[in-house]
């Protein structure tokens, strides 16, 4: 089973609950995919054995080869070049560039466009008492963690192996491209109006990708009837609840797990990991 942990907005307890998920198993992999600001690290405390930063290729343009005949521009989908003949300029939007390598393979003139490394983040690798542990952080400043995690994902998801991933927060491209490869999604949410509405745009979401779904309230002191309500009419299944309670607030605060906070609590999410298995 891959198990993707998302949640409408950040702050609701989606790395709190995954990290448990993860450590109540016998064997699992945990993949820290909030590449803005990984912090399953704190909760899980692995072993970091190797760091390599990750690379993409884009395009660098010398303007003294370049003819600027504008084929690069015309085969670019995402408007990441501009060619202005007159100036005898060639703009380059980085931001907007998805690597793809359509503009060095069209450009007709030797070594005018050439393919320059872009270091865009760096992904961690080590050992949990479960299993694997992979972390991605985005370098600060880089407008997408989707070319970071679609990396990951390609190069170290093991089907043959339980994983639990820590997707980013919110309803943007990173989360899509975290959950496409899951089984099952699970989201996180506070019995609030702010968490209602934030749950409600990730239903769209999973929904769209037609995954299998549950939600997790968190925070739970018996008054979720809204949220409940909106999940009944969705067909969406509650299959887990942490308790509203200062112990485990002030446990959190400390980097204390939530399996090492409440006992008993392991085995629960043992349990809802054979149910999700099991359909
Ligand atoms: S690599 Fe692809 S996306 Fe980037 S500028 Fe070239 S054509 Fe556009
Ligand atoms: S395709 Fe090559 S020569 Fe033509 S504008 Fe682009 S970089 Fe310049």
């Amino acid at each position: 089973m891959k198990i993707a942990v998302i949640s409408g907005k950040g702050g609701t307890g989606k790395t709190y609950f995954s990290t448990s998920l993860a450590m109540s198993l016998e064997e699992a992999d945990f993949f820290d995919l909030d590449v803005e600001e990984p912090n399953g690290y704190i909760f899980i405390k692995p072993v970091i054995s190797d760091e390599v930063q990750y690379i993409l290729p884009v395009p660098e343009i010398d303007e003294d080869r370049c003819t600027f005949c504008n084929k690069c521009a015309e085969s670019c989908a995402y408007n990441a070049l501009s060619i202005l003949p007159q100036l005898q300029k060639a703009l380059f939007f980085p931001e907007l560039c998805h690597s793809c390598g359509v503009c060095s393979f069209v450009c007709p003139v030797d070594e005018a466009l050439i393919e320059v490394d872009k270091d865009i983040g760096v992904i961690r690798r080590g050992k949990f008492s479960r299993g694997n542990f992979i972390e991605g952080k985005l370098n600060i400043g880089e407008p997408s963690g989707v070319p970071l995690i679609s990396g990951i994902m390609k190069d170290h998801l093991n089907t043959e192996r339980t994983v639990i991933i820590d997707s980013p927060p919110g309803t943007s491209c990173p989360v899509v491209e975290s959950i496409k490869k899951a089984d099952y999604v699970i989201i996180v949410t506070e019995p609030t109006p702010f968490g209602l509405s934030d749950m409600k745009l990730v239903i769209e979401i999973v929904k769209d990708l037609g995954k299998r779904t549950g939600v997790v309230i968190n925070k739970d002191r018996g008054d979720s009837k809204d949220t409940e309500e909106f999940l009944r009419k969705c067909g969406i299944p509650v299959i887990f609840r942490i308790p509203y309670s200062l112990e485990i607030q002030k446990s959190y605060s400390k980097g204390i797990p939530l399996i090492d906070t409440v006992p008993g609590i392991g085995k629960k999410l043992k349990r809802l990991y054979e149910d999700i298995s099991n359909g």
